[in-house]
């Protein structure tokens, strides 16, 4: 497919811009001024909209196929969302307006979103208080790590590491790293599927700043140990960390606040419907217990006597600001309007419906596939492809890539570490039966493949624009203009 300026005719135009109002730049200084015309492309109005639908087309996204993307929870995002984000009293707002003097009004509404989000997120985790600028989930455990080690320098306390479960998200490491500790992985009990807390008594002591908890953890399971485990950590004096990013799986079920967690994230683009990919734009909310409100970043929305919503800086001991202004504000905006609309009942029936798909798919696919942990799963399951790589030489990746030639994205992939060949599967709340089984159709036909035409397997995907790249030369020479056309 051509590029867009390789369509390009001198002359052909496709818009013609109103004449200026403003100046023109003969009054700027000659040494500002344009030495050549900048290097558009000149091409008709209808030829763009096709070139970019055409470029539309070879993408695979949400709105063209089902995406049981794990852990990412790739679910459908009403579009009324995007309608309340772009009304011109939130999008046009700059942060820098003043909030109460002058012009005051003019920030009231978005002050009180962000102060009522707090509020709803505090109802449905449990905590005492929660800070809305994280960026991500990943920023948001680099957040709770600040305030873990804020708490602990506050308490005189000693402390250089944290303790995480070896199935964890590569970013709990990472997180607790970029915030000064060590790292010490705890071991998953091969039978529960669940952290071995017998392990974590032999690891956690004196020096444990904090114990970082995923619940669901990445293999999709419920941990029924945490009251256990938040006791353990707690008489070490360590807090515990709860990663929340999955949070659809529990809303309205469960609040990590009432089993004694003292920090958690949640993700607002997984579970609060925000679309996302490439890397954002997300949150991350934090929430705290009572104890560590204190750290929470600043600035805070706080509602005064008469009922109006200032920022206030007045924390002494917070963290300071780690994101600019209030964080994402848009997705924030978003999040609020889905779970006013939804109420508590409808974020319950999300979760139950989010679990319910899950464990379908997962008993639909158990007897063709390898279920290494065989529990009930929550949003989310892991299978391993273990056993067609014995028997057919077929890998997980092979599975991945057959998928897209049926239509369907491809599950996360080789994550988590602790299974070989696994195949990490998370329908979410949004699909229909009828997807559902059109998926397992799809897995059993490949699975037929795996024994019949492995070879065919082995080269898929053979229906996009682009064939399966040499993973070694493709990671060496990033030259995307070399791929071959179809
Ligand atoms: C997605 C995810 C994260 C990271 O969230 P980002 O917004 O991608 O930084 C952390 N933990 C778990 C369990 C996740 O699923």
């Amino acid at each position: 497919m051509p590029l867009i300026f390789d369509q390009s005719k001198s002359g052909r135009r496709g818009v013609r811009p109103p004449s200026g109002d403003v100046p023109s730049a003969d009054e700027l200084p000659a040494q500002y001024r344009r030495q050549h015309p900048p290097a558009l492309c000149e091409i008709s109005e209808l030829d763009t909209v096709r070139h970019f639908t055409e470029l539309s087309r070879r993408n695979f996204g949400l709105d063209s196929g089902f995406y049981p993307l794990g852990s990412c929870t790739m679910k459908y995002n009403p579009k009324i969302l995007e309608k309340v984000a772009a009304l011109p009293g939130f999008s046009n707002l700059h942060p820098l307006l003043p909030q109460l003097r002058q012009g005051g009004l003019l920030v009231q509404g978005a002050l009180q979103v962000i102060y009522d989000l707090e509020q709803l997120l505090n109802e449905l985790t449990g905590m005492a208080g929660t800070t809305l600028q994280p960026m991500a989930g990943a920023h948001g455990e680099l957040t709770g790590m600040m305030i873990v080690a804020a708490y602990h320098r506050d308490r005189g306390n000693q402390k250089n590491e944290v303790l995480i479960p070896d199935e964890s998200h590569g970013t709990n490491p990472s997180s607790a790293a970029v915030a000064g500790y060590s790292t010490v992985p705890v071991d998953t009990d091969a039978k529960s599927g669940m952290i071995d807390l017998n392990d974590l008594e032999r690891k956690i002591g004196g020096q444990t700043a904090a114990v970082m908890l995923t619940n669901p953890n990445t293999l999709g399971i419920f941990n029924r140990d945490i009251q256990e485990l938040v006791d353990i950590a707690h008489r070490h004096d360590a807090l515990v960390y709860y990663d929340g990013a999955n949070f659809n799986a529990v809303m309205g079920r469960f609040r990590p606040g009432d089993a004694g967690i003292d920090l958690v994230h949640v993700n607002l683009h997984k579970t609060f419907a925000t679309p996302h990919g490439s890397g954002g734009p997300g949150a991350g909310p934090v929430g705290v217990a009572a104890r560590l409100l204190d750290y929470l970043p600043v600035s805070r929305v706080v509602k005064r006597r008469d009922n109006t919503y200032i920022l206030d800086y007045d924390y002494p001991k917070s963290i300071g600001y780690i994101a600019p202004f209030y964080g994402n504000f848009g997705v924030c905006l978003k999040a609020c309007a889905y779970i006013l609309m939804l109420g508590g009942e409808g974020l319950r029936q999300a979760s139950d419906h989010a679990v319910l798909n899950a464990n379908y798919l997962m008993n639909q696919l158990k007897d063709i596939y390898e279920l290494p942990f065989k529990r009930v799963c929550m949003h989310e399951f892991v299978l391993s492809a273990r056993r067609m790589q014995n028997e057919h030489n077929i890998r997980a990746v092979d599975i991945a890539k057959g998928l897209i030639d049926e239509g369907f994205h491809p599950p996360t992939v080789y994550f988590p570490l602790i299974v070989p060949e696994a195949l990490m599967i998370e329908p979410t709340e949004t699909e229909s039966k009828e997807t559902l089984d059109r998926f397992v159709a799809a897995m059993r036909r490949i699975a037929g493949k795996a024994k019949e035409k492995p070879e065919s397997l082995r080269q898929a995907p053979a229906s996009t624009p682009v064939g399966r790249p040499d993973e070694v030369r493709a990671a060496r020479e990033m030259d995307v203009a070399t791929l071959p056309e179809p």
